[in-house]
């Protein structure tokens, strides 16, 4: 009910035709009223802008399916199990830690998501500053105790994220709220140049022994995966087979991701919509 409000609350201040940006997200600290979801029905915005209901069915998937909620308690517990494994192993001359990404791996966006749909817009840098600047993203399940668990084995917990650093402060305001392990500016590797993490994860391996890293992205893993290959990097995967589950942990992300922008920037079309049909024709 909580997210129906915001997302509904977003909406209606998005369309208002007294406010200037018609489809901005709410300011942060803004009250968000309870509207019922019909008003959404007959926004007017919602016949214009850029059509992105190709995102609606993997958002509902993520929102409103207990499979994917039972994938998230299921990844996080084979994380910990891992996580113990790996720390027993004899032999490391670093202490341990483990390197963890925020977005759709931690922190649910799954809101923003739905406001794009319902508001027909494209993903854009001004519309996501400010939904990470309300601090308001909910935690994924089994994501906030999974850190806590590291921490309790005195495993040393670093978030790498795609996050810029100039979004460093609502983001452990929203992570500290939320209860999550090591949530400060010692612990947060965010963007400041590059999207890669390879430099980042070098960083730590200065003085830390990487022995798991958990994202929902493969290039959370592995620089090997940040440019996909023509067989997807279906190859690359099936190489690195027993690296899942012991050392990397994936989680579900349908929404977005290297294996979608990847594609989208091979494929010919006038539209995000027109290249992804072609994408199907070409199974
Ligand atoms: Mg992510």
């Amino acid at each position: 009910m909580k997210k129906l409000i915001i997302v509904t609350g977003m909406i209606i201040l998005a369309s208002c035709g007294t406010l200037k940006q018609k489809s901005a997200l709410p300011a942060e600290g803004q009250e968000l009223p309870a509207l019922a979801p019909s008003v959404i029905q007959d926004d007017p915005v919602r016949a214009s802008g850029e059509d992105q209901d190709h995102l609606i069915l993997a958002t509902l998937w993520y929102q409103k399916s207990a499979e994917m909620r039972a994938l998230y308690y299921q990844c996080f517990r084979n994380a910990a199990i891992a996580l113990a494994e790996n720390l027993a192993w004899a032999g490391r001359t670093k202490p341990a830690a483990v390197t963890i990404d925020i977005d759709e791996t931690l922190l649910d966006n799954s809101q923003y998501q739905g406001w794009q749909v319902i508001e027909n817009r494209a993903f854009n840098n001004e519309d996501w500053v400010r939904w990470v600047e309300l601090a308001r993203a909910e935690p994924l399940p089994g994501a906030v105790e999974f850190t806590r668990y590291a921490d309790s084995l005195g495993v040393e917990v670093f978030y790498v994220s795609n996050r810029t650093v100039q979004e460093m402060g609502p983001t452990i305001q929203n992570m500290s709220a939320l209860g999550f392990a090591n949530a400060d500016s010692a612990h947060m590797l965010l963007k400041e140049t590059t999207s890669s993490k390879v430099e980042r994860r070098a960083m730590i391996e200065k003085d830390y022994e990487i022995i798991l890293l958990v994202g929902d992205n493969l290039a959370d893993h592995s620089g090997v995966y940040e440019k996909r290959g023509t067989d997807y990097d279906f190859a690359a995967v099936d190489a690195d087979r027993r690296l899942f589950g012991t050392r990397y942990i994936v989680l579900p992300n349908p929404m977005y991701g290297n294996w979608l922008s990847e594609l989208l920037k091979k494929t010919e079309g006038r539209t995000e919509k027109e290249k992804l049909i072609k994408l199907l024709e070409t199974f």
